[in-house]
């Protein structure tokens, strides 16, 4: 699936596309807009948004030099993300146009890298103001990108510190918050709860292959089946209780029993993280590995 967005055909663009509802396609095209304005970017661009990613796009979009195209993958994709990869991919036009791009500048955390992705979180916030739905459905758990059900799964979450840093630290990891999902590094997809948390904001690609998902009521169960199984020594009172926990959905009190029995080693070695319900609405994402964790943008609020 190819679809051509450019400027100068805006009166005879294509008003869907099967993968974007007719009303966030709408809000795409002002997002370009305002994003070209904001950049003072006036030359008509290419914009393909494709289905699939393979060939020039292994990432979620692309900017070719050669061609001045971009590339972006929408398919399965929250609408706020595809903006999100749109206005990189377009602060990479304007460092192309200054002539400021070398062979390095697509690399991570190289400042043209950098560059692109505060200006992505700045484009987001400015126009989320004005049009908030864009961030419709991003507390019913959107899944990033699952193209595969059993390969990664990622998904944009938020994370506030008084502190900055520049990586998630191991030896940092938090206990604090430690009776609602144990111990890891803690997000939430709900933005306005993770404020309470810091005044600096953490935006956050989180990976989590495998964990420990306490919404999905039957991946829960095997999983809480699973933890239970690897214990050795539990006394009658907690296995009943857990096991009944967990026939009554309560599957973060079932969770909240097994832990007493697992350490974070043991845990970290069959999941790699938890997904659990905030406690305001939303989810929390519970993260034990600093690996599975890539900061798009820092934010002092
Ligand atoms: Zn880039």
């Amino acid at each position: 699936m190819k679809l051509l967005l450019s400027e100068e055909h805006y009166k005879n663009l294509p008003n869907s596309s099967p993968f974007i509802s007719n009303e966030k396609f709408e809000l795409l095209k002002k997002f370009i807009v305002n994003c070209k304005k904001e950049l003072g970017v006036k030359k008509p661009l290419q914009i393909k948004m494709k289905a699939k990613r393979d060939g020039e796009l292994a990432t979620f979009a692309h900017y070719d030099l050669s061609s001045g195209e971009i590339c972006v993958y929408v398919k399965d994709r929250h609408i706020g993300d595809i903006m999100r990869s749109v206005a990189h991919e377009l602060k990479h036009v304007e460092q192309h146009l200054k002539g400021m791009l070398n062979a390095d500048s697509g690399n991570d955390g190289s400042p043209h890298e950098n560059e692109a992705n505060s200006f992505a979180g700045i484009m987001m916030r400015k126009f989320g103001k004005d049009f908030p739905e864009i961030y419709e459905d991003y507390n019913s758990d959107k899944v990033v990108i699952n193209e595969d059900k059993n390969s990664a799964t990622e998904y944009i979450a938020y994370h506030a510190s008084n502190e900055y840093f520049t990586d998630f630290d191991v030896a940092k990891i938090s206990n604090l918050r430690g009776d609602l999902y144990g111990k890891g590094f803690y997000f939430t997809n709900n933005y306005n709860y993770a404020k309470k948390f810091g005044t600096i904001m953490y935006e956050c690609k989180i990976t989590l292959n495998n964990p420990i998902d306490l919404t999905n009521d039957s991946k829960a169960k095997i999983h809480l089946l699973k933890l239970l199984s690897t214990i050795n020594d539990i006394s009658e009172y907690d296995e009943e209780y857990i096991n009944d926990s967990i026939k009554c959905k309560n599957f973060t009190s079932a969770f909240r029993k097994i832990r007493k029995y697992c350490s974070f080693m043991e845990l970290r070695e069959l999941f790699d993280g938890v997904i659990g319900y905030s406690e305001e609405g939303g989810r929390e994402y519970v993260v034990y590995n600093s690996k599975d964790i890539e900061i798009l943008d820092v934010v002092k609020l």
